[in-house]
């Protein structure tokens, strides 16, 4: 496994760490400050700024990119079917312009969540055979742009509203039914705030092998949970083993970059600066 207590060369930030904090080229400025090499933006912080204003920034940073957050959301009713895929293949093509390795995928939930609007529905099946023909779908348009896809699966606390592939073995077993060749073109991201429960994990990221991990995600899971969605926890400060999935990825190769994505209303209330030397120090002391 690598060391990373000397440096922080292979930590990546997720924008939405600091995305209360300024907009992506205040987020680009002060990773210049802090020597961080890589990030993973949001589409909508790149909206904000504009696609050729982001990717300039991008440039002239001489920053990485370690995915590009993010596309899916597939579940929909009938009449929202186009929009969902048109609005996907623009997630290509923008993961495209900004030089990202992969577009990460949180796949839906129920359709009215998914895509608000949509007729509800409680069938979690036909949720789930929507999201393999959408990525199906998009996998055509993914190849011919030679962008990897990278099915995130989510905690299950999530599979009503925003994604209901739980699991690392179900993200596989899609991968598999896609691209049984292994090509590159779709594999899986883990974080570890999602799968660090799950008994199988293990022995699945061995499955899932190089070829397959896409992009490594990391934070921790405070105990108690305040917000399922935005109490994650800096690395260090709940349960988590991180170094132990750590170990499992790079044990199959896997030599990116590891990705910081705190969704967290305390960290949001700190200054930028201070988050940021926050994650370098846990980086180099919890992961
Ligand atoms: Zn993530």
């Amino acid at each position: 496994m690598r060391d990373f207590s000397a440096d922080h060369r292979w930590l990546s930030l997720n924008t939405a760490t600091v995305r209360k904090q300024g907009d992506l080229a205040e987020i680009i400025e002060a990773c210049a400050r802090h020597g961080i090499r890589c990030i993973d933006p949001w589409r909508d912080q790149v909206a904000a700024i504009g696609l050729e204003r982001a990717a300039r920034a991008v440039r002239d940073a001489g920053l990485e990119l370690s995915g590009y957050c993010r596309g899916g959301m597939f579940t929909s009713d009938a009449g929202h079917r186009i929009e969902v895929r048109d609005d996907n293949r623009r997630a290509v093509d923008e993961a495209k312009a900004l030089g990202a390795p992969c577009l990460v995928l949180v796949v839906g939930g129920l359709p009215q969540y998914s895509r608000p609007g949509s007729t509800p529905s409680k069938d979690i099946a036909a949720a789930r055979s929507q999201i393999e023909d959408a990525l199906a779908e998009l996998l055509d348009s993914a190849r011919a742009a030679n962008m990897p896809l990278a099915i995130e699966p989510l905690h299950p606390a999530y599979a009503a509203d925003r994604a209901c592939v739980n699991t690392t073995k179900h993200a596989l077993d899609i991968c598999d039914r896609l691209d049984p060749q292994r090509s590159g073109a779709i594999g899986v991201a883990l974080d570890v705030y999602h799968i660090w429960w799950d008994p199988e994990v293990l022995a699945q990221i061995e499955r899932a092998g190089k070829d397959r991990l896409l992009t490594f995600h990391v934070c921790d899971w405070l105990v108690p949970t305040t917000d399922i969605l935005n109490d994650r926890g800096m690395m260090g400060d709940g349960v988590i083993d991180i170094r132990s999935l750590r170990r499992a990825v790079e044990a199959q190769g896997f030599a990116g970059y590891s990705e910081i994505e705190i969704f967290s209303n305390a960290w949001w209330q700190r200054p930028m600066d201070e988050v940021l030397q926050t994650c370098i120090a846990r980086h180099r002391s919890m992961v």
